[in-house]
């Protein structure tokens, strides 16, 4: 087993339970991609057992603390069996829903999604990449109905030195499987959607969406990036009167259409826009459009730190023409899902851009992503999703 010697002082970070090494704090040692090293501190002290990234500034994410753990195939099935049994005990509907949620699961840089009988699985680490055969035989002994499709193709997979990887690891057939939401009927298509193919992380938000349309008769609806039309069925099955749905991607609004119908609404009540966001917030000003609510549910406009600055100043540009577009007692749901961007910064933009607009408004309710994306107490970058539910004053 080889070692990794952190710098003095650099055990900080582990003391506090926190799973990532950066490359800065590495005295000594290295390793091969995804080994498993045992990480000492200065004074040869035992920290934690990890997983080595030659080219990630995350050098090393710890798998356990615990001097006794072994690193083998038990490890990988008692984690993947201990985080779906923190699902099934909070109630969470298993056929839509994330089932490993990376490191909040134990599980650094895994995520795997569940839609029907498909188990999308990303592995977003060397470490996870490495023991991809091992989790892939826990999934199936847990799991055994349930066919595994790979959509290892995000970003992060370069900064780890992996190449992309996607397709069947288990099971073959038809990748569009439907799943419920709410009662709501949605198709995803694990191997061309977004992501793993469906965003669940708002799930909550699209409920709570739909009561809030309900409970306030909200008549006139604008979501923007609407991908699939999730928060436009909320509006729908609320009772609103006409949405406007926006994105930029064709797929995306074709299926979102096919959605409305798939659940029974009439398509007069909807209206779907193949344009830019933002151009099109614009346009709607020019025009002199007035919204009941407001959803804007951008992609991450900072996937890191340099870009934090320009990320806020996009944010604020979207909020403040959606300020503009909203009458007194109006309702704006807005999301930021960069992780660089705290609730905090968050809140401070989205007032500027009102600020701007000259709107004030009553903070309702404070959103995030659900119970099955974990948030622990050691792992804070875990509380990537915010949302803000503001009624315009
Ligand atoms: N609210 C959605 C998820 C939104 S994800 C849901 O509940 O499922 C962000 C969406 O923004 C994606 O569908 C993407 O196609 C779209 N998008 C990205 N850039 C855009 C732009 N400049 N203008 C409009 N849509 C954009």
């Amino acid at each position: 087993m080889k070692t990794i010697r952190l710098h003095p002082g650099k055990e900080r970070s582990l003391l506090r339970r926190h799973p990532w090494i950066f490359a800065s704090a590495v005295a000594k040692g290295s390793a091969d991609s995804g080994e498993t090293v045992r990480v000492q501190a200065d004074d040869g002290r035992f920290l934690a057992w990890a997983a080595y990234s030659p080219t990630s500034q995350i050098r090393l994410r710890v798998w356990s603390f615990d001097e006794a753990q072994r690193i083998d195939a038990g490890f990988f099935a008692t984690r993947l069996s201990q985080a779906i049994a923190r699902r099934t005990s909070l109630g969470l509907d298993l056929t839509a829903c994330r089932l490993v949620h990376g490191e909040s699961d134990g599980l650094p840089g895994c995520i795997i999604d569940r839609y029907a009988d498909i188990a999308v699985l990303q592995a977003g680490s060397a470490g996870i990449e490495r023991h991809k055969p091992a989790l892939l035989q826990a999934l199936r002994s847990l799991l055994p109905q349930v066919r595994i499709y790979e959509r290892s193709d995000a970003a992060v997979r370069g900064r780890e030195g992996l190449a992309a990887s996607s397709g069947w690891l288990h099971g073959a057939g038809p990748t569009q499987v439907e799943i419920r939401e709410h009662g709501l009927r949605l198709l995803v298509d694990v191997a061309s959607g977004h992501k793993t193919g469906f965003y669940l992380d708002q799930r909550d938000a699209r409920g709570l969406f739909a009561s809030v349309v309900r409970d306030h008769g909200v008549q006139r609806v604008l979501n923007c990036f609407c991908y699939t039309g999730g928060f436009t069925l909320a509006a729908l099955a609320g009772g609103a009167q006409h949405v406007v749905s926006v994105d930029s991607s064709a797929a995306a609004l074709e299926l979102a259409a096919r959605h409305v119908t798939l659940n029974g609404f009439d398509p007069a009540r909807t209206t779907f826009v193949d344009a830019d966001a933002n151009a099109t917030l614009r346009r709607l000003r020019e025009g002199g459009e007035q919204f009941d609510a407001i959803v804007l549910d951008p992609p991450k406009f900072a996937s890191s730190a340099q870009q934090v600055e320009r990320a806020a100043r996009a944010y604020k540009d979207i909020n403040r023409l959606a300020w503009h577009l909203l009458p007194p007692g109006g309702w704006l749901f807005t999301f930021s899902c960069s992780g660089g961007i705290s609730a905090e910064l968050f809140q401070k933009i989205v007032a500027a851009a009102a600020v701007d607009a000259a709107a004030d408004a009553q903070i309702v309710a404070r959103t995030g992503a659900g119970a099955d994306h974990p948030l622990t107490l050691h792992f804070p970058e875990g509380d990537y999703l915010k949302g803000l539910l503001l009624r315009k004053r």
